[in-house]
């Protein structure tokens, strides 16, 4: 199989990425776009990498030239993480090498005919679906599972100067009526799939402004329904938190999930389903159907 590039603007990503591609990973070439450290992380797990500091400029603004640079290796494979950066490179790149772009990639395997497997994951981990390509391929490795990047034999470090094109980053300020997310949340309200429709997402900031709690989400509710961002859905591929109080409203408790509230102090599951795999974890649970639970629950703390 031809030349494979790695692209990563975090650390976690290098392992995702080895993981993904197994063997294949041995002659990966790898484009680090971010800090110097990160750069030198991937060469120390034996890559041939280039690094390119973004400096004040944001990670968008050099896709057209990181799309030139490793379009000229005429690479098979290219890899990237499904963060806002790396949409940005994998996408530019696709676009310049006519190639499709698959998400959610757990493995790939080459063929004898020059042509790659991908297995790739849907429906919010549901199903593991197989699929088959001799064209060049784009694929999003979820960062989640990330193993840390093991040194191999030391790699070569080169500088890769990527031009702008045009994108600058004017000012970076909190958006007006944000909380502070969830990373480090002393109260978290998360809510899962139980909720029908996003208007009633109202329902459960009500909830939390009562408590005065960040709201989290299962990862579907940010990943398939994109009701909240992504940076704020727990579970082993999101946030790992360790809040004093974590209520789960509609979620169901997938072993997936419940890694991400391993070190949450007490647990309040509200769900209509007594044998919801939640309950296992919750300290407290109430049994019953959100729509009535979370405004009783809002009205008692009304009155204290
Ligand atoms: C590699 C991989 C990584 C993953 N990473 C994550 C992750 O980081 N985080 C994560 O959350 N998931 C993750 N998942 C997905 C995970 O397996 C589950 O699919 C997901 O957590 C389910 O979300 P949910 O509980 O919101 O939805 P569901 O499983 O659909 O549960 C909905 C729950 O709501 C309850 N409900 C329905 N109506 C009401 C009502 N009116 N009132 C009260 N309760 C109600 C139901 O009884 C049910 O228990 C991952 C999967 C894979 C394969």
């Amino acid at each position: 199989m031809n030349t494979i590039w790695i692209l990563v603007d975090g650390d976690r990503q290098i392992g995702a990425a080895r993981k993904a591609l197994g063997d294949l990973a041995d002659s990966a070439a790898v484009l680090a776009v971010g800090p110097r450290d990160l750069a030198e992380t991937a060469a120390r797990t034996g890559a041939e990498t280039r690094w390119a500091d973004p400096g004040d400029l944001p990670v968008e603004a050099l896709a057209s030239s990181a799309a030139e640079l490793v379009a000229q290796e005429g690479p098979r494979i290219v890899v990237a993480a499904p963060t806002s950066g790396g949409r940005a490179l994998l996408g530019a790149i696709a676009a310049r090498l006519g190639a499709g772009t698959v998400d959610g990639v757990l493995a790939v395997r080459p063929l004898s005919d020059g042509g790659a497997e991908i297995e790739r994951s849907g429906l919010s981990g549901r199903v593991v679906a197989t699929l088959r390509s001799a064209a060049p391929l784009c694929l999003f490795v979820d960062p989640s599972d990330a193993p840390a990047p093991a040194a191999g034999r030391p790699g070569s470090l080169d500088t890769a100067d990527l031009a702008g094109n045009g994108i600058v980053r004017v000012s970076v300020e909190d958006a007006a009526g944000a909380g502070t997310g969830v990373a480090d949340a002393s109260r978290i309200v998360s809510v899962g799939r139980g909720l029908r429709q996003r208007d009633d997402l109202a329902l459960v900031r009500d909830l939390a402004s009562a408590l005065d709690a960040e709201v989290g989400c299962s990862m579907p509710v940010a990943d398939d329904l994109g009701w909240l961002p992504k940076e704020d859905y727990i579970g082993r591929s999101g946030q790992h938190v360790s809040p004093r109080l974590y209520m789960a409203v509609g979620i169901s408790g997938a072993p997936q999930h419940l890694e991400g509230i391993r070190d949450a102090r007490t647990v309040v599951a509200v769900n209509s389903d007594p044998d919801a795999p939640i309950f296992s974890r919750a300290d407290y649970g109430i049994v019953g159907d959100l729509y009535e639970i979370l405004p009783r629950l809002g009205e008692q703390l009304a009155t204290r």
